[in-house]
């Protein structure tokens, strides 16, 4: 599954409870969340939304498929804006 950094960021906002990465990134409980030091992440192979990484987790474990796929929201902002 490719999917874009931002189809990512939108997966792992709607899972916060925002509508997509745009609607969580403008508001202030959004931001919070974003850049907080133990922020959500979402896997790449299998899109599970799990928490917490580091800000900075490009490939931290994802035990769903036992592989190092998981991205934080906090890096995947980082090559959207
Ligand atoms: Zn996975």
């Amino acid at each position: 599954m490719d999917k874009t950094d931002l189809e990512l960021a939108d997966l792992i906002a709607q899972d916060q409870g925002w509508d997509n990465f745009g609607d969580m990134a403008e508001d202030p409980d959004g931001q919070r969340i974003i850049l907080s030091s133990c922020t959500p992440g979402i896997c790449r192979d299998c899109l599970a939304v799990t928490e917490p990484h580091e800000p900075d987790a490009v490939e931290n474990w994802c035990e769903l498929c036992d592989a190092n796929a998981v991205v934080s929201i906090n890096w995947l902002m980082m090559g959207i804006v």
